[in-house]
């Protein structure tokens, strides 16, 4: 190779990699002299994607938040296990050709794992809980029946789902049964109206749904102080979207150690202001990428999630953006291994032409340059699946 990226802050130049039978990387050095015209990055992670969802169908789907949560439960229902199953594969086999390797996937049905066990990517499936009329018995046995056990390349955790739809009580046995959560936090400005005053169309939802419990009073507060009061905000918590935090959850966020993951593909469906990354970044908060899904995102891959990334916050250098698609979003699913090369760490890269690493990054990050081949634990993704 003329040159693999271990991470976004160390190169080899040129250098080799072996990998054995299972995958693992055995000898990760530098080379006499190049053999071919490629660079190896590491693989991609996609911190945070619902694999199960669908692109919405009808002509205009809703491109506000609660009408479009109504839309997407109103497209899951019904859905039978294979469906399932068979969408999480497909979704996952268009991010795995594009060089996306390892996930962050929250299950809403308790299928994934049975899906992503037939694909060669890794990562963390969080099983996904909601029940904002749910009180201490009925959360505890919900989590006792959607704690799932690892499996094959798979950790696992629980997405209580969001402030909005999940009780304090639920958020409290999801906690006492997993380390490893994952959270939409402060994702609208609704959900914040709704927990300071109890009011607005989440509250509409809840209402209909049957979900407001009887006698409802809101925390008075915003998500993240929310999350804190329950205890949930820390370093095993990921927290997705934050676009609406309020004074201190910055400091409240980084003080408590916990990453964030952004979806630049969710943004712009909504049409929303991006939110400070590099500000965040400069407050020490890991920062991740996400796909989010299908039903928010009309491209369907970590490439251009890079690309967008790269445009909404210009500011960040190539070798800052690739972090956030890398070594980021291995910390941020507390699976450290990820987004990185190391001996004895999975095989998982994505091959591209070139010969000089900063202008490969640069150019990868840019979307200018597509994958030549793409590797996930060691197995290389069929190449006829890399065309579109
Ligand atoms: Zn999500």
């Amino acid at each position: 190779m003329r040159c693999i990226v271990v991470d976004p802050q160390h190169t080899l130049a040129p250098g080799e990699v072996v990998w054995d039978a299972g995958g693992r990387i055995v000898q990760l050095r530098r080379a006499r002299r190049a053999q071919a015209d490629l660079c190896l990055l590491p693989g991609l992670v996609d911190a945070h994607v619902h694999l199960q969802l669908e692109p919405l169908r009808g002509r205009t789907p809703p491109r506000a938040f609660v009408p479009w949560v109504e839309a997407v439960m109103a497209a899951q229902r019904g859905a039978l296990p294979l469906q399932l199953r068979q969408r999480a594969r497909r979704a996952a086999s268009m991010l795995l050709r594009d060089g996306a390797v390892a996930f962050g996937e929250i299950d809403g049905s308790g299928q994934s794992l049975a899906a992503l066990r037939a694909t060669p990517a890794s990562g963390r499936s969080y099983r996904e809980l909601t029940g904002f009329h749910l009180g201490a018995e009925a959360s505890r046995a919900l989590v006792r029946e959607r704690r799932l056990a690892a499996a094959g390349a798979f950790a696992t955790g629980l997405s209580p789902h969001a402030p909005y739809s999940v009780s304090p009580e639920l958020f409290a046995a999801a906690r006492a049964a997993s380390r490893y959560l994952t959270v939409h936090c402060a994702e609208t400005a609704e959900e914040q109206e709704f927990l300071r005053r109890g009011r607005g169309p989440f509250r509409d939802l809840l209402q209909q749904l049957g979900r407001l419990p009887d006698g409802f009073r809101a925390p008075g507060i915003g998500a993240v102080r929310w999350l804190e009061r329950l205890g949930v905000l820390a370093p095993t918590t990921l927290l997705v979207h934050c676009q609406e935090l309020e004074r201190g959850d910055v400091a409240r966020i980084a003080g408590a150690g916990a990453p964030v993951v952004v979806c630049p593909g969710t943004i712009d469906w909504f049409d929303r202001t991006p939110p400070p990354v590099p500000r965040w970044l400069r407050a020490g908060i890991p920062v991740a990428l996400g796909t989010d899904s299908r039903a928010s995102n009309d491209a369907w891959s970590m490439r251009h999630e890079l690309r967008r990334a790269a445009a909404l916050w210009p500011d960040l250098a190539p070798s800052e953006l690739l972090a956030m698609a890398t070594t980021a979003g291995g910390r941020a699913l507390r699976l450290p291994g990820l987004g990185r090369l190391r001996r004895g760490g999975r095989a998982d890269f994505v091959a591209v032409r070139g010969s000089e690493p900063r202008r490969v990054v640069e150019d990868f990050v840019h979307g200018r340059v597509r994958p030549a081949f793409v590797v996930a634990g060691g197995v290389r993704v069929p190449a006829a699946r890399l065309r579109r």
